[in-house]
């Protein structure tokens, strides 16, 4: 891309190392930026000056000096060009996630990814399918293991969090600090109870192979709301009047903002009967997804049991879903990857006949130096990018050669 010099103090090299040959190039010179390349952790841009010399200049002094710094046009048009260096240099994996060299980096490479490897339906759906007796079990069992869950997770978050209310009253807590308990305690109140109910029936439709994601969603729904009504009308009233009696006087000559720090308490309380509304949601959602995930062989009557095979880059995910749709699949094999490898196999496979689901799973965590604050930004993107059925065997994905999955143990993800 042509851009002008600003100034005349941009410099250009004569190799991608600082001990060159360096040329200063007057103002209003028009040059070419070409492709970006990270070279000893600095950004270097080709370039070549109307006039024929060519060479590198830095990635800033190149954004600082020169029209593509200006007005307009800017950080998109300079991403374009920069964020061809990412195939070559591949950002780093840390705690935080992959870190790239900056927020557009980071962005450009997600939504190659996504753009590549779409966002898929998951290829198995589960049957429908539940005996009576597997019925019976869900009404049974399932709904008292959701109500108790349900019951235990509203008894013990409220007594943790409205002691922790009082507790910062004493302490006369800033009202900003309440704020931040009051957020988290929504978030617990809110969706806590839908996902304990979820998961106590969702175990129980395990056990009674239940294919049936409405069934396992009603009856998850249905239990929070009878664990929730137990809870509210046996043990709230006698709760809430222990929390208020723990709440410390009012102090004299209180102003506005310790006004709104005791009506808090109040407020947490009587908003926990209402929470039910929402969370009824999450339970029916969640308990449902639990047995859309639990694929099922059909043939056999049992579960398929899941193998994590590995991480895989956008290659090498590319290369193995095209060699799924050609039916080359029992003759691919994996290699070992350390580069930028946010895509992860996972394999499901009936213990007893061939049937079986391949599945690529993108776990996109990004970090990048936000140059304006100079802060490291965060960005999670998570999707299925491939799944198939497969009748193929897979041993040969299974034996990466020197693969830290590779150990036997790693197999009793079946559970
Ligand atoms: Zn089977």
């Amino acid at each position: 891309m042509k851009v002008r010099t600003t100034d005349d103090s941009l410099s250009i090299y004569e190799g991608r190392h600082l001990s060159s040959k360096v040329v200063a190039i007057p103002k209003d010179t028009t040059i070419d930026l070409g492709a970006s390349e990270e070279a000893d952790g600095r950004e270097w841009i080709e370039v070549a000056v109307d006039g024929g010399s060519k060479g590198y200049v830095l990635g800033p002094a190149a954004r600082g000096h020169t029209t593509l710094a200006g007005a307009g046009q800017v950080p998109r048009s300079a991403s374009a060009v920069l964020s061809k260096g990412d195939t070559i240099c591949p950002p780093k994996k840390d705690a935080r996630g992959w870190v790239f060299r900056d927020e557009d980096s980071a962005r450009s490479t997600i939504s190659r990814w996504q753009s590549l490897l779409p966002k898929q339906k998951s290829s198995y759906g589960p049957s429908g399918k539940v005996t009576s007796i597997g019925v019976l079990k869900l009404l049974t069992r399932g709904m008292v293991a959701g109500s108790i869950f349900t019951f235990l997770y509203a008894l013990v978050c409220t007594l943790a969090l409205g002691y922790l209310f009082a507790f910062m009253l004493r302490l006369g807590a800033f009202a900003s600090l309440i704020y931040v308990v009051a957020v988290f305690a929504v978030g617990f109140v809110f969706v806590g109870p839908g996902l304990l109910a979820a998961m106590g029936v969702g175990g129980v439709s395990r056990w009674a192979k239940n294919r049936n994601a409405l069934a396992a969603g009603l009856v998850a729904a249905a239990s929070s709301i009878v664990g929730w009504f137990v809870f509210c009308r046996w043990s709230l009233p006698s709760i809430s009047r222990t929390l208020l009696d723990a709440r410390p006087p009012m102090p004299q000559g209180a102003t506005g903002e310790t006004y709104s720090n005791f009506i808090f308490l109040d407020g947490f309380l009587r908003m926990l009967p209402v929470a039910v509304i929402v969370f009824v949601f999450f339970a029916y959602r969640h308990a449902a997804q639990m047995v859309r995930d639990a694929k099922f062989c059909e043939e056999c009557g049992e579960y398929m049991g899941a193998r994590r095979l590995g991480s895989l880059s956008l290659k090498q995910a590319l290369d193995l879903i095209a060699a799924a749709k050609e039916g080359r699949l029992a003759q691919f094999s994996l290699y070992n990857e350390t580069d930028f490898t946010p895509a992860e196999l996972t394999a499901f496979k009936c213990d007893t006949c061939s049937a079986g689901y391949l599945e690529i799973s993108v776990n996109f965590r990004a970090a990048y130096r936000n140059e304006r604050s100079w802060r490291v930004g965060i960005s999670a993107k998570k999707w299925l990018g491939f799944s198939a059925a497969t009748a193929c065997d897979l041993s040969r994905l299974y034996n990466r050669e020197g693969h830290p999955d590779q150990s036997p143990s790693s197999e009793g993800a079946a559970t």
